[in-house]
């Protein structure tokens, strides 16, 4: 997989607003925040997008939903939020690692844009 932005993130070699890591997985704020919270959580392991997960990567998965669940907790949004995984171009990726949109603290609109 090619570098993208999140890999200088994760080696802190750019600065971001980290709100959760640990060896697995790293949480940090959006830059262009599209709700009142918007977090990404994004795993270490370089994993493209859920277009090319593997059965090796199942165990990670589980483990970043429930790290959403954590920050969700941590956040307050207690009254709910969304989680988003745009995936390939046809889903609005734009960064190709893997990571989960974590909005909260507005009430979300459907069908999504
Ligand atoms: P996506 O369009 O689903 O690939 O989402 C990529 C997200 O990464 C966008 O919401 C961007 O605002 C966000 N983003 C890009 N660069 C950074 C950065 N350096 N720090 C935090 N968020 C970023």
């Amino acid at each position: 997989m090619t570098e993208t932005i999140f890999s200088k993130i994760i080696r802190k070699e750019i600065p971001a607003d980290i709100v959760y890591e640990d060896d697995l997985v790293l949480a940090f704020r959006d830059v262009n925040p599209q709700a009142p919270v918007h977090i990404l959580i994004i795993p270490k392991r370089p994993i493209v997008s859920i277009a090319e997960v593997t059965p090796a990567d199942t165990e990670l998965l589980g483990y970043l939903l429930l790290t959403v669940a954590r920050v969700a907790a941590q956040e307050g949004l207690e009254e709910g939020y969304r989680i988003v995984i745009n995936t390939g171009k046809d889903g609005g990726q734009t960064v190709f690692h893997l990571h989960l949109h974590l909005l909260g603290q507005r009430m979300m609109t459907w069908p999504p844009g």
